[in-house]
């Protein structure tokens, strides 16, 4: 699978091309990996496609086996990453009725801790 086309206008297209920077903590062909820059927890992280699709009605199955497929292996990661993360919440907001902001398909990985833990 290739990259999609790159929308000028789109924030994560931009850090797909790293013409902005994002603190990545993964990437292959298809997917890219980066921390939140508004941490709702330590270790918010993002998972995108690298093809721009807008929201999840936008996937096709081949686009959907490449992103979904990886997000146990990477959620499993960032717990295994610090002790104190007891559980996740993986959130996916599609359109702006749902409180999308950003429309480029993205999938909220917010580890949840004992501590250090204001999220509600
Ligand atoms: P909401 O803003 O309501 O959470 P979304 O589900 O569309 O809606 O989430 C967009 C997310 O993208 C936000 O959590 C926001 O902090 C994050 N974000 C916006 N710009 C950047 C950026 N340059 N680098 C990393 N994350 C970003």
């Amino acid at each position: 699978m290739k990259e999609g086309k790159h929308m000028t206008d789109c924030i994560f297209c931009k850090i797909v091309a790293n013409e902005i920077p994002s603190f990545t903590i993964y990437e292959d062909e298809n997917i890219k990996v980066f921390l939140d820059i508004s941490q709702t927890t330590p270790g918010h992280t993002l998972v995108i496609p690298k093809k721009h699709v807008a929201d999840i009605f936008e996937y096709d199955q081949a686009l959907a086996s490449a992103v979904f497929a990886k997000i146990p292996m990477i959620a499993s990661a960032i717990k295994a990453s610090n002790p104190d993360i007891q559980g996740m919440n993986i959130i996916n907001n599609n359109g702006a009725i749902a409180y999308q902001s950003v429309f480029h398909s993205h999938f909220h990985l917010i580890p949840r801790y004992t501590t250090k833990d204001t999220f509600k």
